[in-house]
Formats: C-alpha cells, sequence, structure tokens
C-alpha cells in the first residue's frame, strides 16, 4: 500500500483523507496537524470564522455520501446580500442559487467525524498536536515530534504559511510570491438578541456595510441565531486597530455602523479590542509539486484574500481535480501530481488575481460595480446566448475555471487596480 502523509487537517487535507481512502488503489494515510483535534477540544468562536461554499465547494464535498445532509446540519443558505447604505436604506442583490455558509472549523470537525466512522487504523492514522517540523526530500521521510515518518507522497496542506512550501525554496526554479493585503481583518461575533431592534436583519442574507474610508463589516447569522463575520479595514489609515478599550470599541461602531453598534453587548466589545488584528496573505507559485513526491494544496499552494469568498472552496476544488489526475494517470502519483500543476496554475493565479482586483474598495467603484452586475444578470436572463452573467455570477454561481472568468473581465479588473494603486499607495 502506497504511504500518502498529509500534513494540515484544514478543510483540505481532511477532504483529501477522504477522496484518497475511497479508492480502490488502497492508500495508507497519515494526517498531521499542529494542533489539538478540534472535536475534543472546547470550541471557542474566538478562533475561527465564518465561510461561504459556494458551487465548487458543495460539489467536492457533495461526493463524500452523508457530508450533504450534514452540512445542512451545521450551515445556513444565504440567498443574497443587503448592502446596507449610511442612511438607513440598503441596496440588496439576490442569488438564483443560496451559498451555504457553516464555521470552518465546524466544517472541519463534521469531515473528521466522518472519516473516523468510515475507516480505520488499518488505513488511517490522525496525529494531532503533531507538528511537522522538517522533511528530507531525498530520504522521503518527515519530522515530528515524536518519530521520523516515511511517505511515498507527502501533501502540503498546512495553510498559507505553509511549511512544507518553504522545502521548495530549495530547489532549482521554484518561483514564489508573497503578499499582505492593503486590508487587514478582525473577528466580529454578536450574540443572538431576543430584543426587536430596528431595522431587522433579515436571516438567510449576508448583511454588509462600508463607510467612505473603505472600512467594511460584513456578518452573517449562524444556525444559533448569533451572527459572525469581519470588519475589514485598510492597514493605512487604521482607526480600528487603536481601539483599545471596550467603550472605544462601541463608540467606534455606534457612530460608523449604528446597526451593529447597538446590537453588540459590552462584553463582545471587550473581546473586540482584545482580539488580534489578522493580516490577509496572497499566495503565487510558479509549481505545485516536487519531483514525484511532494505536493502542494489549498491555501499552501494559492491563498487569496478573503474578500472574494473562494479560498477554502478553491482548496477543495483542488482535492477534485487531484482525484481526476489520479484516475486519468492510473494512481501513478509521480504523474498526477506534475499535471496538476500544469493544470491547476492558470486557475489559482487568476483566483489570487480576481481576490486582488474584482471588488472595488473606493465607494465609486463599488456603486459602478453593483450596476454593472445587475445589468450583466438582466441581460444574460433575457439573451443568455448573446450576454454572459456578471462577474460575480460567474465565481460564486459556477465551476467555470477562474482563469477563463479573469480573460473575460479584464478591462474592469485593470480599473480596479488602477484605483486601488491611487487609494494605497504604500
Ligand atoms: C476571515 C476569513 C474569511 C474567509 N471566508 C471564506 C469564504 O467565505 N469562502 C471561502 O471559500 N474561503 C474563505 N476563507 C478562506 C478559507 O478559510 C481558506 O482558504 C481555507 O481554510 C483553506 O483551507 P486549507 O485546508 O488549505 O488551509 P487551512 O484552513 O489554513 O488549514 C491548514 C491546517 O494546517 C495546519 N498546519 C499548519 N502548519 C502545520 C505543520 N507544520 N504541521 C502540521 N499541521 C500544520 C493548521 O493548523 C491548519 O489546521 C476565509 C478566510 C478568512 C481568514
Amino acid at each position: 500500500m502506497k504511504k500518502i502523509a498529509i500534513v494540515g487537517a484544514g478543510p483540505a487535507g481532511v477532504l483529501l483523507a477522504h477522496y484518497l481512502l475511497r479508492r480502490e488503489s488502497g492508500y495508507q494515510v497519515d494526517l498531521y496537524e499542529r494542533l489539538s483535534d478540534p472535536r475534543t477540544t472546547s470550541f471557542s468562536t474566538a478562533r475561527t470564522f465564518p465561510i461561504s461554499l459556494t458551487e465548487r465547494g458543495l460539489h467536492a464535498l457533495n461526493q463524500i455520501p452523508g457530508v450533504e445532509a450534514a452540512i445542512r446540519q451545521i450551515g445556513l443558505e444565504m440567498w443574497g446580500t443587503h448592502f446596507h447604505q449610511g442612511n438607513g436604506k440598503m441596496r440588496s442583490t439576490t442569488r438564483a442559487k443560496p451559498l451555504m455558509t457553516l464555521d470552518r472549523t465546524r466544517l472541519v470537525m463534521l469531515l473528521l467525524d466522518q472519516l473516523t466512522t468510515t475507516y480505520d487504523a488499518s488505513r488511517l492514522n490522525l496525529h494531532f498536536n503533531c507538528p511537522c517540523t522538517q522533511i528530507n526530500p531525498e530520504m522521503q521521510t518527515l519530522t515530528l515530534p515524536t518519530h521520523v515518518a516515511q511517505y511515498d507522497l507527502l501533501v502540503g496542506a498546512d495553510g498559507a504559511r505553509s511549511m512544507v512550501r518553504g522545502q521548495f525554496f530549495n530547489t532549482e526554479l521554484f518561483e514564489f510570491a508573497q503578499k499582505y493585503t492593503p486590508t487587514d481583518y478582525k473577528s466580529l461575533i454578536l450574540p443572538r438578541s431576543d430584543a426587536d431592534l430596528e431595522p431587522a436583519l433579515e436571516a438567510g442574507k449576508i448583511h454588509s456595510w462600508r463607510i467612505k474610508d473603505g472600512t467594511i463589516v460584513m456578518l452573517l447569522h449562524q444556525p444559533d441565531g448569533s451572527m459572525s463575520g469581519v470588519i475589514l479595514f485598510s492597514r493605512q489609515n487604521n482607526q480600528v486597530a487603536s481601539l483599545a478599550t471596550g467603550q472605544s470599541v462601541l463608540d467606534f461602531f455606534r457612530q460608523h455602523f449604528p446597526e451593529v453598534g447597538q446590537r453588540m453587548p459590552a462584553s463582545e466589545a471587550e473581546a473586540f479590542a482584545n482580539r488580534p488584528v489578522a493580516r490577509i496573505l496572497t499566495i503565487r507559485c510558479s509549481h505545485y509539486h516536487y519531483r514525484d513526491s511532494i505536493l502542494l494544496i489549498g491555501d499552501a499552494a494559492h491563498a487569496v484574500s478573503p474578500s472574494i469568498g473562494q479560498g477554502c472552496n478553491a482548496a477543495l476544488e483542488d482535492v477534485v481535480i487531484f482525484d481526476a489526475l489520479l484516475d486519468e494517470y492510473s494512481d501513478h502519483l509521480g504523474a498526477a501530481i506534475e499535471q496538476f500543476t500544469i493544470r491547476r496554475k492558470p486557475d489559482a493565479h487568476a483566483l489570487v488575481e480576481l481576490g486582488d482586483y474584482a471588488f472595488p474598495s473606493t465607494t465609486g467603484l463599488f456603486v459602478e460595480f453593483v450596476l454593472r452586475q445587475r445589468l450583466a444578470d438582466l441581460l444574460h436572463r433575457r439573451f443568455p446566448d448573446r450576454f454572459a452573467p456578471s462577474l460575480s455570477t460567474l465565481v460564486f454561481e459556477s465551476s467555470v475555471p477562474y482563469a477563463e472568468i479573469l480573460q473575460s473581465h479584464q478591462s474592469w479588473i485593470a480599473k480596479v487596480k488602477q484605483s486601488n494603486e491611487k487609494n494605497f499607495k504604500t
């Protein structure tokens, strides 16, 4: 049996374990995760965040028996977005197909449960609190806190700051670009409120607020009635990061985002002040494989800005693509991982570009963006053969390759890029 070592039990790593173990060729999978098993540690909302899954991610997950029904238990469907405006009014978009929103860690827990109920230790071993610290590609070994393990294929599914990817730096012709986006973020959690607050925030919709300096709050309902999401703000013009006390947090939200401020209890304001600012890293690599025995997938290969809501979707889609390559190359691992680079790179690079520039950060361009989306979708509904759907519809409601979407929206991307360069001069 071929030994596959997967480093990182995030959505990509755990889904890959499922896909490999159900293959008839019989793989032995060891999954190594530096953190503890999320199913045995108390759940902390401060350590996680909601993600939206679209066509691409849901298709990947739904291939595993039982997962579709289990996701419905922990997720909520979102049928569009309400963009709230300062004057109490709002613009709304609707979707023909809903997004499924759920918590990232709960998704991982669900996939782990399905794994351990389906496979036993004869083929699957999960190792938590087990960071991989070193790799020896010549000997095909990885170093763990308690032992050194041998592999036939090592998969780096260890996120944007991938340790496995670090190994590629010593190899010939590897090119790599890491960029922090000019926007930072902090998580935001509003507990369930039974008070009749106006305006009511409709369930089944993403709620978004934006102020003139480009700061955005995005909140989604959770199955327990709470709301969670993020506030995204420019690193340069950064009033949010300097809010150091609960009172200053409350004052800020009540002044700039009153619908959020009135729903924020003092305890969350205090927690928000103490929560660290998170940076957003985007990653581009010239290849995702090394020789015939190391592969990168998910954020380790192509981390992207969360503003486009596709990082996890693309990470899950990677698994489907790799699985199809194993079919095509009759489980010849070396050929499949080499082809993975060839097939996936154009889309992964296009996704990073779309993540950076599909959605504008200035209010003026944002209004133009919303109007363009509406017009494109309207024309597409009336004359589907002559007009393509909008950029948003293509990203969120189709599985059209990202490279094709980028190609057909080059002029819009160039316009946003130019506007961002003017606004975020460093
Ligand atoms: C605020 C926010 C909102 C987002 N919203 C969305 C969204 O709406 N839709 C969407 O599709 N995506 C979204 N994303 C992106 C999404 O979360 C990521 O793209 C996705 O989690 C990537 O999955 P992954 O498995 O590749 O990596 P990760 O989720 O980063 O998992 C990597 C795992 O590897 C482990 N690890 C790291 N190093 C080691 C090591 N040396 N040894 C062992 N284990 C290790 C980590 O502990 C982690 O568990 C969002 C991201 C953020 C930050």
